[in-house]
């Protein structure tokens, strides 16, 4: 069993009370997981959960002495392991000719990922009762952190900097649902194409699955080398209550998705989230895991972690136990397959900083 993967999870579900410490202070609120920053410890580097209310009440803090060390200690003070913080990427002190900060078109995530929401609204954000629970994609542009829409260009002027600044290895795209039947493809292909003609690196985009398949094509040939579609839970009772209005589509039309998309883009270069923690059972995770794999999908399961101002914000995380065992067993599936975090073109699957799984994966 991975210990570094044990304490990993172990951060990650209980979150860590961070005293201010330098560096990247990581996110609040917008798409995907949040209100975390980037530790590195033991050379991995993961997301934790600093801002939520259960890291303040975590058994685990960082601590730093006079040094500027940090260090990951107990509550009792004793200290378990020393920790890197990423520093601020040199991009973020840059704007935009018009104005406006870089910061607030994408973001550096992990060590080395680029991450950019490209609509910060979403169709079933419009009333909360119809959202999914757990999202907090609009709560970011409240205090105008952020921007409604960013251009394809916008992103692509960000891209070329934090490449030739930080190093930065691969660019994720995310967007809330648009009404239109392409779900967020189109916007994907257009920013992708721009991206593309000012610097070379791997994307990754993810939405919902596009009403028509030929939106595989034209976003693989935008330059889109990885994509994400999100099933986040799975078990009928659980999607209708975590996700209301996404629940629409059906498994069966995510897995024809999944089948066509696959087509395109090839095996282990589509993945999925899985929510851990929300309802459904490790058995139905573990199942369902194998069932990607087998059809070329990366299911990349993270800990659900409860987000500041969300209907779920004091929804318990998953326990530490449950998680591995999960990754256990879809870790075991991955190995015995073509398939792999480290093979991945671009994405969260491949960042793999939300999540213990790619280092159950390898055995650290
Ligand atoms: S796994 Fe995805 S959401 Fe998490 S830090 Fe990496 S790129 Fe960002």
């Amino acid at each position: 069993m991975s210990e570094l993967g044990r304490l990993v999870t172990e951060l990650q579900v209980h979150g860590v009370a961070d005293h201010a410490l330098p560096g990247n202070r990581g996110r609040r609120g917008g798409a995907g997981p949040s209100d975390h920053r980037a530790l590195t410890i033991d050379g991995a580097t993961v997301m934790v959960p600093v801002y939520n209310s259960a890291s303040k009440a975590s058994p685990y803090s960082l601590e730093s002495d006079a040094s500027g060390a940090v260090a990951l200690a107990t509550k009792e003070g004793d200290a378990l392991s020393s920790v890197g913080v990423t520093a601020e990427p040199a991009f973020y002190s840059l704007s935009t000719a018009d104005g406006i900060p870089y910061r607030s078109i994408a973001l550096l995530h992990g060590r080395d990922v680029l991450a950019t929401t490209l609509l910060q609204t979403c169709i079933r954000f419009r009333d909360r009762s119809d959202s999914c629970q757990f999202c907090a994609i609009e709560q970011s542009l409240e205090d105008a952190r952020t921007l409604v829409r960013k251009t394809p260009d916008q992103v692509a002027e960000v891209a070329e900097a934090a490449v030739r600044l930080d190093g930065v290895k691969q660019l994720v795209m995310t967007t809330g649902t648009p009404n239109s039947d392409d779900r967020g493809a189109r916007v994907m292909a257009e920013t992708a194409a721009a991206v593309k003609r000012r610097v070379a690196i791997p994307i990754q985009a993810q939405c919902e699955p596009p009403e028509d398949p030929i939106w595989f094509e034209r976003m693989k040939q935008a330059g889109i080398a990885s994509l994400g579609m999100h099933l986040e839970v799975i078990e009928p009772d659980v999607r209708r209550r975590i996700l209301p209005g996404k629940s629409e589509i059906s498994l069966e039309q995510y897995y024809t998705a999944f089948e066509q998309a696959v087509a395109v883009f090839g095996r282990g270069q589509v993945s999925t989230y899985l929510l851990a923690g929300l309802g459904d059972s490790a058995e139905s995770l573990i199942q369902c895991s194998d069932k990607l794999i087998g059809l070329g999908v990366y299911p990349f399961v993270v800990p659900f972690v409860p987000i500041s101002g969300t209907p779920l914000e004091q929804h318990p995380a998953p326990s530490t136990d449950f998680m591995v065992q999960v990754y256990t067993a879809v870790a075991a599936g991955l190995r015995d397959s073509d398939i792999s975090a480290e093979a991945m073109a671009a994405g969260c699957a491949k960042c793999g900083a939300c999540s213990a799984l790619s280092l159950f994966e390898t055995e650290h």
